[in-house]
């Protein structure tokens, strides 16, 4: 937007200007165009009259004699007086001696004397022929004493006229010379105190109007306009730092928006989406763009939640199947905005609670199941007790150490539920150490060594000379040894072999525990991971197995950021694969 001075405003330096050339011009146009000369001649007529019985006695008088009257006359009235016959001859003439009068030529056809025999009288303003000087002339016929007719002018130079007008317009220029000096340094001091800075202020506004927000107006150097320059840096200053203010706050928000995992929306009132963060965009991917749709046409379900929170005017919510191509649960909130400007709709993606809930539910039914067994036998055997088997000292002690037996179950149960529990909270609070993994190995080989033998199956270690030590957690690493020899000792025949092999693999540490026992059936190799699974319940069970050993593992490698890997042949052994990696030098 562009700012100019009020036009009246701006000519306002021209005004005494226009009003000076107002006055001087007519007056200059008055001076240079008055009657001066012709009024000379008709006041000059007036003269004539007073002059004529004079004249008429004059003529009385011998031709030499009146020529004298006539120049003492003239001499007398300061005027040049002029005798003319009838026929133009001149009789007499006041400004020349006798003998140059007669040698002056017919004055018949001057315009004053032409004028003056057609009316009786006349004026003129001409240059003399006879003196070379300008003059003006009156002439008036009259009769004379010999009742001839005869014509008396008067005529007066014009020198002091032309002075006069001369001078008058050397006062009027003067005049305006000195009006255009004294009013040279009022403009120059209103253009550079007034007019410049209120331009300049202008343009300031302008750029200000225009959205230029950095403008600032330079303080003028007269102090009447600077608390209005000062105003208006003021005000620039304000919108500057609140439009810095509002883009700081749309960045960081866009910024929020931008790095939340939950689809963020925000719609018109109208429900058409008008913005929507990274992953409401992702979430719809295969509907094309979230931008500029209606919520309706993203999914009917969220336009109907939409059209809810509008219609009650509060937040609305709802469990909504979402997403393109594959939908899924999500809890979505749909918040109209203040003043019906539209509405902020927020999706929460609820599959891995589902999830999350369905497992625990699970584990609680597991749980009670497994506790439940031992329970029961446990309450069996002292029910029996009680009932009379404690008399019976041998009878006792049998079902004495099956409680017991029981006990270790639970206790094992529980132990492994606990650090189940603790790994899968993933609760790693304390930090990694470096961790030997051969000597781990070879801790947990040499504890499983007994058992091993009791067996009858061959327990083998391998290890390769400096082996890099890990970072982790040395008793997680210790659960995860222990728990996969064990399951190799223990689903193994009289006569099998468990080996143990630890080796350098591409920087990392790989962990290979292979045995030649009864194998894995092919459909249990996914599901032998999860919590309680057993392939022989029966047997996992009379083994003290807990079912909660792979899981346990799992978990192991999962917080060590490691891969594991299982092969199986049934009725011919289990291999197990683990690659853990090797923090850097
Ligand atoms: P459990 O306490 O029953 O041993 P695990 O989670 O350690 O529980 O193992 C789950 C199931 O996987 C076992 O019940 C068993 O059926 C099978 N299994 C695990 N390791 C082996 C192996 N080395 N050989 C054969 N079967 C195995």
């Amino acid at each position: 937007m562009k700012l100019r001075t009020a036009p009246r405003l701006r000519a306002a330096l021209l005004w005494p200007l226009v009003a000076a050339v107002g006055i001087v011009a007519p007056l200059t146009w008055f001076v240079a165009n008055a009657p001066l000369e012709t009024g000379i001649a008709t006041l000059l007529l007036d003269t004539v009259e007073l002059l004529l019985p004079q004249a008429a006695r004059a003529t009385e008088l011998e031709p030499r004699e009146t020529h004298q009257v006539l120049r003492e006359l003239g001499s007398a009235h300061a005027i040049r007086i002029t005798l003319i016959a009838d026929d133009g001859k001149v009789l007499a003439e006041s400004s020349l001696p006798w003998e140059q009068m007669l040698a002056m030529d017919d004055h018949g056809t001057r315009p004053e004397v032409l004028a003056a025999l057609s009316a009786g009288s006349g004026t003129s303003v001409r240059r003399s022929d006879t003196l070379e000087r300008y003059f003006a002339y009156a002439a008036q016929t009259f009769r004379g004493a010999d009742d001839r007719l005869y014509i008396l002018r008067l005529a007066r130079p014009l020198e002091q006229a032309h002075l006069l007008r001369r001078n008058l317009a050397a006062v009027l220029l003067l005049a305006v010379a000195s009006g255009l000096a004294i009013l040279a340094p009022i403009f120059w001091w209103l253009h550079r105190g007034f007019f410049q800075p209120l331009r300049e202020i202008l343009q300031g506004a302008g750029r200000l109007a225009g959205g230029d927000f950095s403008v600032r107006v330079e303080s003028p150097p007269s102090g009447e306009l600077e608390p209005l320059a000062a105003s208006l840096n003021h005000l620039a200053e304000e919108v500057e730092a609140r439009i810095e203010m509002l883009a700081s706050e749309r960045n960081e928000l866009r910024e929020i928006l931008g790095n939340m995992s939950e689809p963020v929306m925000v719609t018109d009132p109208s429900g058409r989406v008008r913005r929507a963060n990274a992953a409401a965009e992702n979430l719809f991917e295969d509907a094309g763009h979230v931008f500029g749709r209606q919520a309706s046409e993203l999914d009917p379900a969220l336009g109907t939640l939409v059209a809810r929170a509008f219609d009650s005017g509060r937040a609305e919510s709802a469990e909504l199947q979402l997403g393109c191509p594959e939908p899924r649960a999500h809890a979505v909130l749909a918040s109209p905005l203040p003043d019906g400007h539209g509405a902020v709709v927020a999706a929460r993606d609820l599959t891995d609670t589902l999830r999350l809930a369905e497992i625990h539910r699970d584990l609680v039914a597991n749980v009670s199941h497994e506790l439940k067994t031992p329970l029961t036998a446990i309450r069996g055997y002292a029910e029996t007790l009680e009932d009379g088997a404690l008399a019976k000292p041998r009878v006792a002690a049998k079902f004495v150490t099956r409680i017991l037996e029981q006990c270790v179950r639970l206790e094992s149960l529980l132990g492994d539920l606990l650090i189940l529990a603790r790994l899968e909270s993933h609760g790693m609070t304390e930090q990694p150490v470096p961790v030997d993994l051969s000597h781990a190995a070879q801790q947990a080989v040499d504890a499983l060594a007994e058992s091993a033998r009791q067996r009858g199956v061959a327990l083998e270690l391998d290890l390769v000379e400096g082996l890099p030590r890990l970072s982790g957690y040395p008793e997680e690493l210790r659960t995860l040894l222990l728990n996969l020899i064990e399951n190799g000792i223990k689903y193994n025949r009289e006569g099998g072999s468990v080996t143990v092999e630890l080796t350098n693999h591409e920087g990392r540490v790989e962990l290979v525990v292979q045995d030649n026992g009864i194998g894995i059936p092919q459909d249990a190799l996914d599901r032998i991971f999860e919590r309680f699974y057993r392939v022989d319940k029966g047997r996992s069970r009379e083994q003290g197995g807990t079912g909660l050993g792979l899981a346990l593992v799992k978990h192991a490698v999962r917080i060590h950021g490691g891969s594991i890997a299982v092969e199986s042949t049934l009725g011919a052994g289990t291999t197990f694969r683990i690659r853990l990696p090797v923090p850097p030098p």
